[in-house]
Order: structure tokens, then C-alpha cells, then sequence
């Protein structure tokens, strides 16, 4: 993992580059300068905040999603738990005057093998709206789940299932990041979101994806916390693994065919944005704070997670947690069985580690709500057989890019290698054969935000 923030490679040989391409003003980049504001969210998370709500989570009980069919009596713990992060949220909301706009989205969903009678579905989410008008209608979600499982009595809502690290500890982070983020204003909008339903096959997370697309929100990044309390029991190595898909889940065959002609493997939105934490979140993580250790893979074996339900809805997703697991603790009923204990159990997280995982969500989340919109319509001209590379884009409507940077790595890199400052243009021709490397763009503005990327179209 390059220790480097990008910029700091670009070299003064580069601004020549742009300059025969368009009659604009060649503009550097900014320098390398950090955002006070990113940096002041950062070290306001409270490792004390996350333990407490993750001991009241579990204190519910199971928070099984099937509990939400037994009589009010039984007081389910997916039912009380969700009242109780509700009132979390609107007192987060009152603490910043309105800030957060603490909404729910119910809806009927199975029967499916793990839910054997349709059953109600209740997302939560809360909105952040951007404090600029055109930016605040990007998006970017900090997600969880809040419902737990054991898996010996999967369809059983009264089986014990305390489900401390999977996920209440993703849903601590959520509640956290909401706190530590609304004390702040950012141009682009933040959602915070928990749902239930996802034991059962994604269930929460799948509607809410699908509400999200026929909304028409604009949603630019979607951060999935999924087991993030960092088992004790475990070396975790200061590290968070962030898994990204490759090809598109949401390609069509058509879209499937360019992607093996450009060989674009590992292009697709959400790797880029997990490349970007790696470059542009990591240098605001503390020393011996959690760093992102990226996995180029939509998930570890065997298993799912919420982030499959945007990538399948076509939005870029990643799915974060923890580095190494401890399966003993993970969907048991706890018990001692030959000197084990099993049992997903709060005792066996790392609250340290939890903070650390919450810094580096809310420090993308800052960041890539203080950036500026990517440039739209990318293209890389094909039409001449020639020795360079041409490239062109459009301005995004939020007018906050003060220049665009063209990016580029040889074809078996796995991060972006060189940055050239292409500075207020929206086109640039780099003396690098198309052929040979993988090229994408990223608009700047006047502080240093850089957006996300864009993996251009070839055109002819
Ligand atoms: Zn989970």
C-alpha cells in the first residue's frame, strides 16, 4: 500500500503535458494539504460512545428479524432496539437543530428459506443534507445491520443471538458517525442507515437499494460495516479488510463484453472507491489507528453482505470489517462446550479497534462529502492509431473543480501510479500509450478535495 498521497508523485515534467491539448490555463493541483475540518471529526470519536451503545444493543437480546411477527409482549429485540437507535438518531438530530432528517422505510418481504412468513422490514436512515444545493444532491451512505442470528435455531427469533461484533458493532459505528459527523457542514449529503433482515438474505439492505434507485437518489459511495468490533481474540494487526467487487454485478452482457476488451477487471466504481480510501482516507488515520488493507474480492468465502445489494442496484459499494474473524463467536448460541465459549459476545471486541474503523468511516465519509463532484462523460479517444492518449470530460454541474488530474498505472498495477495535473481543461492529451497503461480522470477543487475517479469510455 503506497504510503504517498497521489499528488505527491506528480512532478513538474507533467504540466507540460496538458498544455498542447487546449488553449486553458494550465493550473497545478493544490499542494498536499490536509482538511482541518476532516481531521477535527476524526479525533472526535469516542471509543467510550461505541462501547456503550454496542452493551445496550446487546442488552436487547436477540435482535432476530423474525422477532418483528411476535405479540408486543415479548418486546423482540429487533423491534426495541430499532425504537431505541430511532431515538438515538433523533436526539443526534436535535443536539445539531434538525441537522438529521430521521426517517424509516417499511416494507413486507418472503417468504424466502430463512423467513417462512412474509415479515415487516423496517430500514432506518437519517439524512445530512449538503449545505450546497447542487453538491447536496450527491450521496454517501455509512451503513449497517441491526438484526443477529443463531444460526443452530436460524428461524427461532427467541433463540439467544447477541450479536455484539456482527453487527452491532457496524451499527454502533453508524450511530457514531452520525454523532461525530453532524457537529459539521459538508457540500454533498451523508445518509446514515441501519437495517434489519440481513441474516436472512439482505433483506433490509436489498429494499433499501431498490427505494434508493427508484427515488433517483445520486448515491457516490456506499460504506458497509459489517463485523468491526475486532475479535480479541485475534491479532487483527491494526488493519480493516475493505472488499470490493470487480466486475459489476449489475453488467449487462454487452457491458460484460467491453470489460474483457479493455480489459477493465479491476475498474469497476467500487474499486476505485476502495482505492480511494486507501489513498485519500488513509493519510487522515491516526499512527496505530485502523488502516484499510483492500481486498481486491467482492467478499470472503461462503459469505454476503449488504454492500452486494448496491453493487447488484449498480451503485459503488464496499464492505468493511475486520481482519482476521473468530468463527467460534460469530452466529452461536453462547455456551462452553470442551473448554471453548462461544458466543458473539461484547467481551471479546476491541473497542479500540471499533474507533478505529469508525475514524476511517467518517474520514471518507468527510472527505468524499467536502469533495467535488467527478467529472461526468469521460472518454478516451480511440479514433487514430497514435503513441499517445487523448482524453475529455464535462464539468460537473456542482461548478466546485478548480482542475481535473489524469491518473494512470501499468496494466498489472493494482493502485494508480502516476497523477497528471491537467490543471482547468476538460481535455488533455498524456504521452502514454492507451494501450499500455489504465487511465482514469478526478476533478480537484481549491482545498485539495479530490473526487473519485472515473474509468473513461473508450470512444472513436
Ligand atoms: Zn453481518
Amino acid at each position: 500500500m503506497p504510503k504517498m498521497r497521489f499528488w505527491r508523485l506528480f512532478s513538474a515534467c507533467c504540466l507540460a503535458l496538458a498544455a498542447g491539448s487546449s488553449s486553458a490555463q494550465v493550473v497545478p493541483a493544490p499542494s498536499n494539504t490536509m482538511d482541518a475540518k476532516v481531521q477535527g471529526r476524526v479525533a472526535a470519536v469516542s471509543r467510550e460512545h461505541l462501547q456503550a451503545t454496542n452493551v445496550t444493543l446487546v442488552n436487547f437480546g436477540s435482535r432476530h428479524t423474525l422477532g418483528s411477527a411476535l405479540p408486543p409482549e415479548k418486546r423482540a429485540g429487533v423491534v426495541e432496539s430499532r425504537k431505541w437507535l430511532t431515538a438515538q438518531l433523533d436526539s443526534i438530530a436535535s443536539d445539531c437543530k434538525g441537522c438529521l432528517e430521521v426517517k424509516s422505510y417499511t416494507f413486507m418481504d418472503g417468504p424466502s428459506p430463512r423467513i417462512p412468513q412474509p415479515v415487516e422490514l423496517v430500514d432506518v436512515y437519517a439524512v445530512q443534507r449538503g449545505s450546497e444545493p447542487e453538491a447536496g444532491k450527491r450521496v454517501i451512505v455509512i451503513c449497517a445491520h441491526y438484526d443477529s442470528i443463531a444460526m443452530a435455531r436460524m428461524n427461532d427469533p427467541e433463540a439467544p443471538a447477541p450479536g455484539a461484533n456482527d453487527d452491532g458493532s457496524g451499527s454502533s459505528l453508524v450511530l457514531e458517525a452520525a454523532r461525530v459527523l453532524s457537529k459539521e457542514k459538508f457540500p454533498a449529503t451523508i445518509v446514515y442507515a441501519i437495517f434489519p433482515g440481513e441474516e436472512q438474505g439482505l433483506f433490509g439492505s436489498k429494499g433499501f437499494a431498490k427505494m434508493v434507485k427508484a427515488e433517483g437518489w445520486k448515491v457516490e459511495a456506499v460504506l458497509s460495516n459489517d463485523i468491526v468490533g475486532g475479535d480479541n481474540t485475534r491479532n487483527q494487526q491494526g488493519l480493516a479488510r475493505i472488499f470490493s467487487e470487480g466486475l459489476p454485478a449489475s453488467a449487462t452482457e454487452p457491458e460484460m463484453r467491453k470489460v474483457r476488451l479493455l480489459g477493465a477487471e479491476s475498474d469497476s466504481a467500487s474499486r476505485q472507491l476502495a482505492r480511494y480510501i486507501a489513498s485519500e482516507v488513509a493519510p487522515y488515520l491516526p499512527a496505530g489507528s485502523v488502516h484499510p488493507k483492500l481486498i481486491f474480492r467482492q467478499d470472503r468465502f461462503l459469505r454476503g453482505g449488504d454492500h452486494s445489494s448496491f453493487n447488484e442496484q449498480g451503485i459503488a459499494a464496499v464492505r468493511i470489517t475486520e481482519f482476521v474473524e473468530n468463527f467460534d463467536h460469530q452466529h452461536q448460541i453462547p455456551r462452553t462446550e470442551n473448554g471453548i465459549e462461544y458466543g458473539d459476545l461484547a467481551k471479546f471486541e476491541d473497542f479500540e479497534y471499533l474507533a478505529g474503523v469508525t475514524r476511517l468511516n467518517v474520514a471518507a465519509a468527510a472527505l468524499l462529502a467536502s469533495s467535488p463532484a467527478p467529472p461526468e462523460k469521460v472518454q478516451l479517444l480511440t479514433k487514430e492509431l497514435v503513441n499517445s492518449s487523448t482524453l475529455r470530460w464535462t464539468a460537473a454541474a456542482d461548478g466546485r473543480a478548480a482542475g481535473y488530474e489524469v491518473l494512470y498505472r501499468d496494466t498489472t498495477a493494482p493502485m494508480w501510479e502516476q497523477v497528471v495535473s491537467a490543471g482547468a481543461v476538460s481535455q488533455v492529451t498524456v504521452p502514454q500509450s492507451k494501450d499500455n497503461v489504465v487511465f482514469a480522470v478526478r476533478a480537484y477543487d481549491a482545498q485539495g478535495h479530490r473526487s473519485l475517479p472515473v474509468y473513461p469510455e473508450p470512444v472513436r
